[in-house]
């Protein structure tokens, strides 16, 4: 009888949906090559891929443990969003106004940059450019929003938004619950298991190697290379990038990885398909997708094929590594309960899926790029709730740091810099608990108002 591999089996609905996947096979000989990449997500594919067209002439090889998109880039919602870090208002007070105004820059274009690729290269990722609007319940959140916005636009990085009040969101809606947003127009969403896999196809057609099933169990550097090896076989490599974000603390030899971020699970839950009565029932004709600005905040998007996928309300931390699977049916009740709350209408929808993931959080809360002892070995993690673009710019801003090129990419205040180090993981894990206490608390009190309602 042969044994499966538990962490093959779909761990999410986009993977579940996406039918018959045949991973590539192991690693099963000894390799030299200039670039080896652990990870095969959207960081690892993106970095294979663009390095490789820059080189064509390279050998690049890509290490996936489980399968492509096993990990957070095939489980996300699919927002390609701008979002970076918490909350505006706390990467101006933690890194300054400049700053701020650069890492909208960055994601802008990476947004721009994702949806150039996915059309450039046909991908069929269900992409669609529709926006998003963030939401408020309550008055007091209402007030925190327009102060957002009325900063943005101080900035000079509010070009694409709009306010929209509460007469507009509950018409676009249909919900009760909803009291004023603000819309950006220059934002989407895909399906992020059909992305990680076209990506896989398209680093590929350029020559890129991937096995999966391939995990990294060993890295030793000498001054002339860097060996790494897995179950079956061995890579020797000029360079190495560890694009393994919220599982970084489990790669072997990287001890400067293991206190630079946490894997924190968020869970998610989608609908069965919606019937057209449904769909008429909740509005929602445009299908831009929606997020509210509480701290633990939710989001809601509509799938190709007529479901709702939201999540969010709720994040755990746990003392496990980020590769062992935490169900939390507590998280799926809420997301459900959320549902309902705000769409009364769909009481009567049945959840068909639920699942959760590992985001990577740093106590600076913004992602990092960075050189691991010396310029041969590249790490990218902190990515929070908001890789989907952010990674995909970031291969290409890796690609440039590989050949040692200085671009404007390169220049991003997230590359080169070293986040601060957690504490112990008893500590970690204490201090994550009351972060995640204080955030509740802080939605309590800005919806009080709304409670019994
Ligand atoms: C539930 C959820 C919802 C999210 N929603 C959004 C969203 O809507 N929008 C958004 O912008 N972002 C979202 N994110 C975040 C986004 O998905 C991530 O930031 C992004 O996918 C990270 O990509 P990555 O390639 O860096 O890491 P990953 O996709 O996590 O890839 C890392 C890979 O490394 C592999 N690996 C680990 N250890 C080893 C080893 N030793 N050897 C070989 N391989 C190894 C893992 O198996 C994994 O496949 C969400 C994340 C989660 C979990």
């Amino acid at each position: 009888m042969t044994h499966r591999d538990p962490r093959l089996d779909s761990m999410s609905f986009w993977q579940h949906d996406y039918g018959h996947y045949s991973p590539n096979g192991p690693l099963k000989e000894d390799l030299k090559v200039d670039v080896a990449i652990i990870g095969g997500g959207f960081t690892g594919l993106n970095t294979a891929w663009q390095f490789k067209r820059d080189n064509p002439n390279a050998r690049v090889v890509v290490l996936e443990a489980a399968v492509i998109g096993f990990g957070a880039s095939g489980r996300n919602a699919g927002f390609s969003t701008r979002l970076f870090g918490l909350e505006p208002e706390m990467v101006l007070l933690r890194w300054g106004k400049q700053k701020l105004i650069d890492a909208h820059h960055y994601l802008d274009k990476a947004v721009a940059h994702t949806k150039d690729l996915i059309e450039a290269q046909g991908l069929q990722s269900d992409y669609r450019h529709t926006g998003m609007v963030r939401i408020s319940y309550s008055g007091k959140q209402m007030g925190r929003l327009q102060k957002t916005h009325e900063l943005l636009q101080q900035l000079g990085i509010a070009g694409d938004l709009t306010w929209q009040d509460k007469s507009r969101v509950q018409q676009d809606f249909h919900s009760e619950r909803f009291t004023g947003g603000i819309y950006e127009s220059n934002t989407g969403n895909l399906n992020p298991c059909k992305q990680v896999r076209e990506l896989k196809r398209l680093a590929e057609s350029a020559g890129v190697s991937i096995h999966e099933t391939s995990p990294v169990t060993d890295i030793e550097r000498t001054a002339s290379d860097i060996v790494l090896k897995t179950p079956g076989g061995k890579i020797t490599a000029d360079k190495l990038v560890v694009a393994t974000n919220a599982y970084s603390r489990q790669v072997p030899d990287t001890r400067r990885l293991q206190n630079r971020q946490y894997p924190l699970w968020t869970y998610q839950v989608v609908t069965e398909r919606l019937t057209a009565e449904q769909w008429e029932s909740i509005g929602w004709k445009d299908r831009q997708a929606f997020g509210d600005n509480r701290q633990l905040l939710h989001y809601y998007r509509p799938t190709a094929d007529g479901r709702i996928v939201m999540g969010g309300g709720n994040a755990m931390v746990y003392r496990t590594p980020a590769m062992d699977e935490v169900s939390s049916p507590m998280s799926w009740q809420h997301c459900e309960a959320h549902l309902k709350w705000i769409y009364p209408q769909l009481k009567d929808v049945r959840i068909a899926y639920r699942w959760g993931g590992p985001v990577s959080v740093n106590v600076d809360m913004v992602p990092e790029i960075s050189f691991v002892d010396d310029e041969r070995i590249i790490y990218s993690g902190g990515c929070f709730g908001h890789g989907v673009a952010l990674t995909h710019l970031n291969g290409r801003t890796i690609a440039d740091l590989l050949d040692g090129r200085k671009t404007e990419l390169t220049d991003f205040w997230i590359v080169n810099r070293k986040s601060i180090s957690m504490p112990n993981d008893t500590l970690s894990f204490v201090a994550g608990r009351v972060a995640r206490r204080a955030l509740q608390a802080f939605d309590w009190w800005e919806e009080r108002s709304l409670q019994g309602r």
